[in-house]
């Protein structure tokens, strides 16, 4: 799925053409953006515009049929001033160094606006996975895991699972790390299966953190939550567990979408019941629902809350005039692009961007880590009340950024991100 958000220059107006922007020009952008309300040394923002270190390595895999293929690799390690790098590590077609180190940035602002002590990473290997058969997708990740020890561990750089990597992947990667260590070291890796040290609550967080804000965001623009109306597009796994937790917390969704369409019940949907990705692939339209919407269509609802949690780009300068909700939680990473931002807030509609909301995953990837050093597990329930403090204590320092200096939801995430890890940086100073 693409991360890629969209804008025009700064000088452009919104009804111009936009031009697709890479993950790394947007969060160039996005520190930029932010530095503008500080005041922070110009010479930390330089600092911050570079990754610390960009590391790519050759993969070779011997396929079943016995011949050797050679694939790509990188690991892209933006700042870790805070703390060892995270961020995950995907197996697409579409992996560069470049998209690698905008993520890694987008790593670094997403667990500083959490205030998680980790800085920002992200990689990958080049290949499409549906190409590989389970046993070359083993080989592939354990020799990608020997290539790239050398750079990572549990104090260093923790990997995670990402678009084409999964559960088993990260054992994979566990096990091979460990290895070659000479001891079982599980905090190399987070979003592992839990009986090998990965934490329970680990899939469904991404979409409960994207539950929990939306419930704040709604309650801080005094809407009732058992009236609210909310439309989710993408009933993937941010999507389906996001749509599902509002529904249990008395919210009414009205309407979700897959890639294939979307289904609208205008007095409420029964969420457990219509099929996530996870369960059955591309189902949702098999539902049996008063209405059928296409996918676009979704996001010109007129609910309070949209959801937009499937891919990026979702929201442009062509349809940002006709959103109809009063409030965009943003789960999927970048579904806005930066013209459709601005029409959104001439319009005041507002936007709680994805570095706050779906930043879940990774904090319960904090919580996995913590319970690997300790050796200790956590129940489902501690990790849902740890996740919970943690959602709303981010909200709240957002929220006082945007009361304090009259600026937007996405601004003031930036702001409380930047503003964290240009301190840290001022107070370490530059060695030598
Ligand atoms: P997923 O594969 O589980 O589900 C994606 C859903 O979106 C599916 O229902 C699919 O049918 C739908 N979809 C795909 N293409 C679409 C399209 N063109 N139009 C409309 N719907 C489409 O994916 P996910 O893990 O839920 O991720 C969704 C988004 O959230 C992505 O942007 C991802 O980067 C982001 N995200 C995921 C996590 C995570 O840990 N899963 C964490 C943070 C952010």
């Amino acid at each position: 799925m693409s991360t890629e958000t969209a804008e025009p220059t700064e000088s452009e107006s919104s009804d111009e053409i936009e031009e697709p922007e890479s993950a790394l020009e947007t969060a160039r952008r996005q520190l930029q953006h932010a530095a503008a309300h500080l005041d922070v040394d110009e010479g930390v923002i330089e600092r911050l515009k570079h990754p610390t270190k960009v590391h790519r390595v050759a993969v070779p895999l011997k396929r079943d049929d016995g011949n050797v293929e050679v694939f790509t690799g990188y690991r892209a390690q933006h700042d870790d001033v805070r703390g060892p790098y995270k961020g995950g590590l995907r197996f697409h077609p579409h992996v560069s160094e470049e998209e690698c180190v905008g993520l890694s940035m987008w790593m670094t602002w997403k667990c500083a606006v959490m205030d998680l002590p980790f800085g920002g990473g992200k990689g990958g290997i080049v290949v499409n996975p549906k190409e590989l058969s389970h046993d070359e997708k083993e080989r592939l990740t354990r020799r990608f895991a020997e290539e790239l020890r050398p750079f990572i561990g549990p104090k260093s750089d923790i990997p995670a699972p990402d678009m084409g990597t999964d559960a088993q992947t990260m054992a994979w990667f566990m096990d091979a790390y460990s290895m070659q260590e000479g001891e079982t070291i599980p905090g190399v890796v987070t979003g592992k299966p839990p009986v090998i040290g990965g934490s329970y609550g680990r899939e469904a967080a991404p979409g409960r953190s994207v539950a929990i804000i939306a419930r704040e965001a709604i309650d801080y623009y005094d809407y009732d939550l058992e009236e609210t109306t909310v439309a989710v597009q993408g009933f993937g796994s941010v999507g389906a567990n996001a749509a599902r937790a509002l529904d249990d917390w008395g919210a009414n969704v009205v309407a979700v979408s897959d890639v294939n369409g979307a289904i609208y019940d205008p007095d409420g949907l029964d969420t457990h019941d219509v099929p996530s990705h996870g369960e059955e692939p591309e189902a949702v339209m098999t539902y049996d629902a008063p209405e059928k919407l296409s996918n676009e269509k979704i996001l010109e609802l007129d609910v309070d809350v949209l959801v937009p949690a499937a891919i990026g780009n979702v929201i442009t300068a062509d349809n940002a005039g006709d959103v109809q909700a009063d409030l965009v939680i943003e789960g999927a990473n970048g579904p806005t692009t930066f013209a459709a931002d601005a029409i959104l807030e001439e319009k005041g509609i507002h936007v709680v961007p994805d570095i706050l909301a779906n930043a879940g995953g990774v904090t319960v990837s904090y919580f996995e880590w913590l319970q690997d050093i300790n050796r200790r597990q956590w129940s489902l329930e501690r990790v849902n009340e740890e996740l919970e403090d943690h959602m709303l204590s981010a909200w709240d320092d957002v929220r006082q950024e945007v009361e304090s200096r009259g600026i937007s939801w996405r601004d003031a995430a930036y702001v409380v991100a930047l503003g964290r890890i240009a301190e840290a940086k001022s107070v370490r100073g530059l060695w030598p």
